[in-house]
Parts: C-alpha cells; sequence; structure tokens
C-alpha cells in the first residue's frame, strides 16, 4: 500500500509548479497530519472549528516538547491552517487567530462579522470568496449576481484581504458537467480579478482595499480528489485534496 508520503510525491510530481497542494486533513487523527508533515507538505485544510482549534493545540503541545528536548527551527511552527467549512460567526474567534487563509467565505454577513472581528483585534483575514458554480442545490457560495453586487458595494472592509475565488463542481461522474463548473468558477475570478486586481485605485474598487497593503486577487481554490486533474486543467492555482492523500473519512 502506498504510504502518505509515497502519494504525497506523485502528487507533487504531477501538479504544475504553479498549484498549490492543501492537504484536506478534517476528520483524520493528527498522526496522519504528522506523516504528511514529515514528508514535506506544510498547508492543512479543517472544516469544523472545534477540530482546528484542537489540532493547532495538539501542533503547539507537540513543539513545546520538541523545544524542551532541545530541538531547533521551525518544526510544527510553520504549518499553515485553512479552514474550509461552514463557519458560524459565533465560532470566528476560535478559527480566525490560527486560519491563514478562510476559503469559505459565503456571505455579506459573514464578511461584516470578520471585518468587526478584524477591527476588534486588529488582524487582517485573507480569504476566499465561495462561489456556487455546481448545480446541487445544497453548496453554498455566492452567486454571480450576488458577487457583482458585492463588487459594486461602496462599503470599506480594511480587516479583509479577498485573494481570490473558492468553489465545488456538481457531484457527477460526468466530467463535461465539472469541467463546465470550474469554467463557471474561472468567469468569476476574471470579475474579481478585473474589478479589485489590475486597478487598486479606481474609486468602484476601493472597497476592500487595504491601505498600503499590495493588492493580491491571484487565487483560484478549486478541484478535490476526484476531480483535480480537470481543475488544474482549467486554471486552479490551489488544489484541496484529502482522501486521495489520508484515505476515506471516519465520520
Ligand atoms: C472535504 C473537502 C475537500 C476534500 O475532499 P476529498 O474528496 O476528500 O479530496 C475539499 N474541499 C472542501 C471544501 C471540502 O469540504
Amino acid at each position: 500500500m502506498d504510504t502518505i508520503k509515497d502519494i504525497l510525491d506523485k502528487l507533487k510530481s504531477e501538479l504544475p509548479a504553479t498549484v498549490k497542494l492543501v492537504a484536506v486533513s478534517k476528520f483524520h487523527p493528527f498522526e496522519s497530519i504528522l506523516q504528511a508533515y514529515e514528508a514535506g507538505q506544510r498547508i492543512f485544510a479543517e472544516s469544523r472549528p472545534q477540530e482546528l482549534s484542537a489540532k493547532v493545540a495538539h501542533a503547539s503541545k507537540l513543539r513545546q516538547e520538541y523545544l524542551a528536548n532541545g530541538g531547533k527551527g521551525d518544526y510544527l511552527n510553520d504549518i499553515q491552517w485553512h479552514f474550509i467549512g461552514h463557519l458560524q460567526t459565533n465560532k470566528l474567534k476560535i478559527v480566525l487567530p490560527y486560519a491563514s487563509l478562510v476559503q469559505s467565505v459565503d456571505s455579506l454577513h459573514l464578511i461584516e462579522a470578520i471585518e468587526k472581528w478584524g477591527q476588534q483585534n486588529d488582524r487582517v483575514t485573507d480569504i476566499l470568496l465561495e462561489c456556487h458554480v455546481s448545480s446541487d442545490q445544497s453548496k453554498q457560495g455566492f452567486s454571480s449576481d450576488e458577487l457583482l453586487d458585492f463588487l459594486s458595494g461602496s462599503i470599506e472592509y480594511p480587516h479583509i484581504h479577498v485573494r481570490g475565488v473558492m468553489g465545488m463542481a456538481t457531484l457527477t461522474d460526468d466530467r463535461n458537467v465539472i469541467r463546465d463548473d470550474f469554467r463557471k468558477l474561472t468567469a468569476m475570478y476574471d470579475m474579481l480579478h478585473d474589478w479589485l486586481g489590475e486597478s487598486p485605485n479606481l474609486p468602484h474598487s476601493g472597497a476592500l482595499v487595504k491601505e498600503n497593503s499590495p493588492w493580491d486577487v491571484s487565487e483560484i481554490s478549486m478541484g478535490m480528489s476526484d476531480d483535480y486533474q480537470i481543475a488544474v486543467e482549467e486554471g486552479s492555482t490551489m488544489v484541496r485534496i484529502g482522501s486521495l492523500i489520508f484515505g476515506a473519512r471516519q465520520y
């Protein structure tokens, strides 16, 4: 059987250098994260606030032990945690201090809550706007119209840094449907990028721009275990892969 390291090595050799690999460790034990970490993986994603904070605490405890035993360097301090699940506003305080990127920002209500938390804690949060591109009704996210409304709004969010979009394709075996969904997401990315990415000094794009911070809309997070190859062909910059690396999840 392939080890976690074997699979990561294979993925890394397969993915273009421009595509970041996010290891989705939700529902898997810390031991699995450690194996991936030791194989060089640094970006991990979790979908439940409590589980993220437990794993952050676990990493911190192991690091303390390592330092107490004379260890040096960044060991376990250089993990980047992404958050990819549904985020309720009452959970912000256990997620935002630890997440280097919140990929699943799916409503204006949540954006406003993150902005408020940022004001109170003097922190800027990097986010992706989760966009609804699949035909699954249950999926969260901004529609194209909602994204436009949001972009044309004149409200400022100085504690939020929008880095791009995230989306999931329809749950289907039809590769054409999946490819189409990814194209929809890429089109929404282009809209966001045109609006914010190129000309931060235009009045309409004053919204969201943090003073003196480089405006960097550059991420399209798409592709999971079953469809990442199509996503890469369609321009993904970040794939989120769970079961292929860690095996089936035990819910
Ligand atoms: C669970 C999850 C993944 C990983 O799915 P796999 O099919 O296990 O690769 C990716 N993205 C999101 C948003 C998820 O919730």
